[in-house]
């Protein structure tokens, strides 16, 4: 099939300007949605079919939000903007001479999308600074399969644990490290032991899941680096109180089946090994690997993780019809957060949209208003800093709720999560808790079989 004949498959129409959108997430979503109505015909192409609320997989993860309450599939959200067609596919690299993007399928055949305008907010992913092998025990945090993976870790932990006779053996399937101390590090630790302490709390015969141990190992000299002391101290406080035994100033340097190793970073060096069959990693992103090809193609190097520098207005120097938001962009160490991919995409929507009426190109430079971010600790306990407010504790919590409501895509979703927090806080109880066989996953994790032999059901000492 020939490349015109592509592009008419995806419904374009050749005669009018053509943006390609890489990335249905924040920026991508964004951006597509400040086209509507300009005179141009968008592709918005994804790896996968939803957009996820990536603020809430945790939640996900451990029980409590389901994924289809933190993801809105892409056809869905964009259904009523009409010059917007949506792709499923992998970018895969770009011709930037003949402006023509090569993306893959599924099944791995390719497929191409010419361009005029090109607009890549395709994120960061987890990165394990050289260690892939941690990979297959330390499931990261970036995407619905994570938090899935996660989900089922986690469930099955309890499980074995309930499952075996003694206490010594019992012991690291109940202990869990989380690796990172930022706000998803922070906020997945305690969201692992509210799920012990009240979901499961009195659903097992054998086990106390109260006794859960969460470790969470963290390399600064304090959680939540990018929030200020004060706020910071409160939010160890609260992890102190629901049984987060935090570690400070080490680095992770092994992880494997049934073990995680710490280094202390000061002139010791100390080394202490932990017995836990639990491991998830939070500790830094790196560029996706479509970053790689994109630097390659346009000529530029790829810095701070693999992100790509850009010019103020967003574009990649050298070449004013590539644009690259959202985590993925590199400038003036704005953070990667969901409001700068946000305004990023509705600024490179702005820019393309007052070209193309204007004629002549639209240069102007990204401003970004900082609304400030907030981090969830427990129940009843967040964070919120905006410019001059600083909130903890109720007030924190109450705001980091509706802050959240309001980003997640679509009413039923806000409905749903709405209600699904409200249920869990008066009765204490999560449901998303199923656990599947035959998912291709269990081949990497040994405990997910629960159907073998392992498995003794006798009554366990406590
Ligand atoms: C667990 C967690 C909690 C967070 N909490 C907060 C928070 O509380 N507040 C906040 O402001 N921010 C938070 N963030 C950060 C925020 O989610 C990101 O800053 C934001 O998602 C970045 O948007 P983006 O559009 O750049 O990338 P993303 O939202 O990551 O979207 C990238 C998209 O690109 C797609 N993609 C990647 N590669 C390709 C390819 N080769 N081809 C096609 N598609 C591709 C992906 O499938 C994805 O849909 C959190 C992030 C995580 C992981």
């Amino acid at each position: 099939m020939t490349t015109a004949q592509e592009s008419s498959s995806l419904g374009l129409q050749r005669s009018r300007p053509r943006v390609v959108i890489v990335g249905g997430g924040f920026g991508g979503i964004y951006a597509a949605r400040r086209l509507r109505g300009v005179d141009v015909d968008v592709t918005l192409l994804d790896r996968g079919t939803s957009h996820v609320f990536q603020p809430l997989l945790y939640q996900c993860a451990t029980g409590l939000l389901s994924e289809g309450e933190i993801s809105s599939p892409l056809r869905h959200l964009l259904r009523g903007v009409r010059n917007v067609h949506v792709a499923l596919g992998e970018a895969q690299g770009i011709d930037a001479v003949g402006r023509v993007l090569t993306a893959s399928r599924f099944d791995g055949s390719t497929f191409e999308l010419p361009y005029d305008y090109l607009i890549v907010a395709a994120g960061m992913r987890q990165a394990y600074h050289g260690h892939d092998e941690y990979i297959q025990w330390a499931p990261g945090m970036k995407t619905l399969d994570d938090a899935l993976a996660i989900r089922r870790k986690l469930i099955c932990a309890f499980e074995m644990a309930e499952s075996l006779p003694t206490a010594e053996e019992r012991r690291p399937w109940l202990t869990f490290a989380v690796a990172g101390g930022g706000p998803t590090g922070v906020e997945l630790a305690g969201q692992i032991r509210e799920l012990a302490m009240h979901a499961l709390a009195n659903e097992f015969q054998s086990i106390d899941p109260c006794e859960a141990r969460v470790l969470l190992f963290h390399g600064g000299d304090r959680v939540l680096q990018s929030f200020n002391r004060k706020l910071s101290a409160a939010a160890q406080r609260t992890l102190d109180k629901v049984g987060v035994e935090t570690h400070l100033g080490v680095h992770v340097t092994d992880v494997c089946e049934t073990s995680i190793e710490t280094t202390a970073k000061n002139a010791a060096r100390t080394k202490k090994r932990y017995g836990a069959r639990t491991v998830l990693w939070t500790a830094g992103v790196e560029a996706v690997p479509f970053a790689a090809a994109l630097a390659n193609a346009l000529g530029v190097k790829q810095i701070q993780g693999g992100r790509i520098a850009v010019e103020p207005d967003l574009t990649v120097p050298g070449h004013p019809n590539v644009w690259v938001i959202g985590d993925l962009m590199s400038l003036n160490d704005l953070p990667g957060v969901a409001e700068v991919a946000m305004q990023g995409g509705r600024h490179v929507g702005g820019c393309i949209a007052r070209t193309i009426e204007g004629g002549t190109p639209d240069r102007k430079p990204f401003k970004y208003r900082d609304l400030g971010s907030a981090a969830y600790i427990a129940r009843r306990h967040a964070l919120l800093q905006a410019g001059p407010i600083r909130m903890s504790g109720f007030l924190g919590w109450v705001s980091w709720g509706a802050i959240h409501i309001a980003f997640l895509a679509g009413y039923r979703n806000r409905f749903g999560t709405l209600l699904n927090w409200a249920v869990t806080l008066a009765s204490r109880t999560r449901r998303e808790r199923a656990i599947t066989y035959g998912d291709p996953e269990s081949a990497r994790q040994p405990y997910t079989d629960l159907t073998t032999e392992s498995i003794a059901v006798t009554r366990p000492e406590r």
